[in-house]
């Protein structure tokens, strides 16, 4: 899909004001975009849980919960872009709205082709950092995808958060998926030859991969060769 065109992007407004909100869907709408309506902070939230949306024009002021909230609620199950749309040309707004994870903030009132312009920066540059040019090594075993250009590991459509460690152990394993690895393979290329703790370390983060994706997905990843070492497989 050129990013160039919108045709086809499915765009949340989360907007309380009827009139703003109505006039932002029917200019969505003219450019081939489906725009659908939110006018609650929480149901928002509840909503981009839900379902996928190519991005999400988020005011700040709202009922249920305002838009910073909802940005950093956001953030920690998806990565939809996000353009804060501000009331106040307030200078902190803006830096609060970017710190929390927003894409990019517009103040009202706009025009609406600066917003359109917006939208199609935001969504080039998404495009380019999950490399939908088809060019990003993924790496995946059953549900679970390590997108590694941005450095991001999902079960399905649930982003979950790992430290360096658990993630640079997970990129090890995944990279030699259903091979057994030895404690001391996994020692040396995760935490280098001249680690000198405990060799116990890889029992304690296999436990946290286990706990945040096994246990917390009810699917099982890893694998214990009882004498030999650990294995990610089906
Ligand atoms: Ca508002």
């Amino acid at each position: 899909m050129s990013v160039k065109d919108m045709k086809g992007r499915k765009v949340l407004i989360v907007e309380d004001e009827r009139r703003i909100a109505r006039f932002l869907q029917m200019e969505l709408e003219h450019e081939g975009c489906t725009a659908a309506v939110e006018d609650n902070g929480s149901r928002a939230c509840e909503r981009l849980a839900r379902e996928e949306y190519d991005i999400v024009l988020l005011d700040v002021m709202l009922p249920g919960l305002d838009g910073f909230s909802v940005c950093r609620k956001v953030r920690e199950f998806s990565q939809v872009p996000i353009i804060m749309l501000t009331a106040r040309d307030d200078i902190e707004d803006k830096v609060q709205g970017l710190d929390i994870g927003a894409d990019d903030y517009i103040t009202k009132p706009f025009a609406t082709p600066e917003l359109l312009a917006r939208m199609r920066v935001v969504l080039r540059r998404q495009a380019a950092a999950s490399g939908s040019d088809g060019s990003e090594e993924v790496l995946s075993i059953k549900r679970l995808c390590m997108y590694l250009a941005r450095h991001e590991v999902m079960v399905g459509d649930v982003h979950v958060e790992l430290t360096k460690k658990e993630y640079d152990l997970l990129e090890y394993m995944m990279r030699n998926k259903r091979t057994v690895l030895s404690r001391d393979q996994i020692l040396s290329n995760v935490w280098g030859y001249d680690y000198m703790g405990d060799t116990n370390v890889v029992d304690v983060y296999i436990r946290y991969l286990r706990q945040k994706l096994d246990d917390k997905f009810g699917e099982k990843y890893i694998h214990t060769m009882r004498g030999v070492g650990y294995v990610i497989k089906e």
